[in-house]
């Protein structure tokens, strides 16, 4: 069995679009609540709270603001899900801490039962009048849940995961380790590069000219909203390449391979550096292993993560030569020990394959970043350690 995600658009009339504003709402302020909650009772006595706690509190939260009780409370249960999840994530290093969920963002909500497509296609949720929805192609297997998010340029989508057989990948698949990058967006230790396409920085000279014009717009004005809405249309039309693109990877990677290793992103995070700091957004890559990770399940393709750090470019890695003098200028070069000729990055993809395989002894992955930030004396700003994320 395994799952797989429909996204449809959304038609909500206006008395419709009002009650699924007050569910983003209420959904936001369960979410924030929570964890505003959870960062002070821990900073206050060390304790933990969890999704059995939060849900016990929920109850009393709900007498305590009754406008809670307007929407649905499978939806809100489900919100602490979600942030239950968001905070293993980030104990398992493949997340960072649980961000506040702001208005001006991306909008939603999820229904985990009780929801159903009736005859007309129209979207059947707890406490609302039947949604349009235009369902522009077959949806297979048996719905488990729906989310339902509103985008910040106005438009709405419900995301609906339906559980299915899907034939797994063959027991032999191939085990590769793949490094993220800024040059090319990824490389695998197969050899294959996959371009990094820059669709942000392609579009900042349009988004410059929408920005300008909406700064000088006067607040409250008509005006000003609609140049607002270009601007998100902007970030919609780059964000839509980009995950069009990442799908095609993905599934190209996850399809044809039965384990893939990757550094984990707090390794990534610890070389962020200013100035790459938007070309490191553009990227994306927390997306991508996300789309991976999901992916994987339904596959049989299980994602690994390394993280620890250790010299993934500068260790030969067919005899574990380390070459010191490796500047990000070379792209290229020869190992003296084996004469082993490597390219740079394929090297540094084949060496995560091996260390998450425990194929390198770990004494040269022993450092966490936050030791290394200290050993090194590296500064999370100043990108000392560029050299992690094949940037150049
Ligand atoms: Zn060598």
């Amino acid at each position: 069995m395994g799952n797989k995600a429909y996204k449809f658009r959304l038609y909500p009339n206006k008395e419709q679009s009002a009650f699924l504003a007050k569910c983003f709402g209420c959904s936001r302020f369960v979410y924030n609540h929570f964890l505003r909650l959870t960062t002070d009772v821990y900073a206050e006595s060390k304790k933990s709270l969890r999704y059995k706690e939060w849900a016990k509190l929920l109850t009393g939260l709900k007498s305590e603001f009754e406008w809670l009780k307007e929407v649905n409370s499978q939806a809100l249960q489900q919100t602490l899900k979600d942030l239950e999840s968001a905070f293993v994530r980030f104990f398992k290093k493949v997340g960072g801490f649980p961000n506040f969920k702001k208005k001006s963002n991306r909008q939603s909500f999820r229904v985990p039962q009780h929801f159903l497509i009736d005859n007309n296609g129209f979207l059947n949720l707890p406490k609302m009048t039947p949604i349009k929805m235009v369902i522009h192609r077959e949806m297979l297997g048996t719905p488990k849940n729906v989310t339902i998010f509103k985008i910040p340029s106005g438009k709405y989508y419900a995301s609906i995961v339906t559980e299915q057989d899907i034939p797994h990948a063959p027991l032999n698949g191939d085990k590769i380790g793949l490094d993220l990058g800024l040059k090319e967006f990824a490389i695998t230790s197969k050899g294959d590069k996959f371009e990094n396409p820059k669709y942000f920085q392609k579009s900042l000279r349009r988004l410059k000219i929408r920005q300008r014009r909406l700064s000088r717009k006067n607040k409250g004005s008509s005006n000003r909203s609609k140049a607002r809405l270009a601007v998100a249309k902007i970030h919609e039309r780059v964000r839509l390449q980009r995950q069009d693109y990442q799908h095609k990877i993905s599934l190209k990677l996850v399809s044809e391979n039965q384990r893939i290793s990757a550094e984990s992103l707090n390794i990534k995070g610890m070389v962020k550096n200013r100035k790459l700091a938007k070309q490191i957004s553009d990227v994306a890559w927390g997306n991508f292993l996300t789309m991976l990770e999901y992916k994987g399940d339904v596959y049989g393709c299980e994602v690994h993560y390394v993280d620890r750090f250790f010299p993934s470019s500068k260790r030969c890695s067919n005899c574990g030569y380390i070459k010191q003098d490796l500047t990000l200028a070379i792209r290229e070069w020869e190992c003296p020990e084996c004469k082993s000729f490597w390219d740079r990055d394929i090297n540094a993809a084949l060496n995560l394959m091996l260390f998450s395989e425990s194929k390198i002894p770990l004494e040269e992955g022993k450092f966490t970043p936050d030791q290394l930030v200290e050993i090194l004396g590296m500064n999370r700003d100043t990108g000392s350690g560029q050299e992690a994320t094949g940037a150049a």
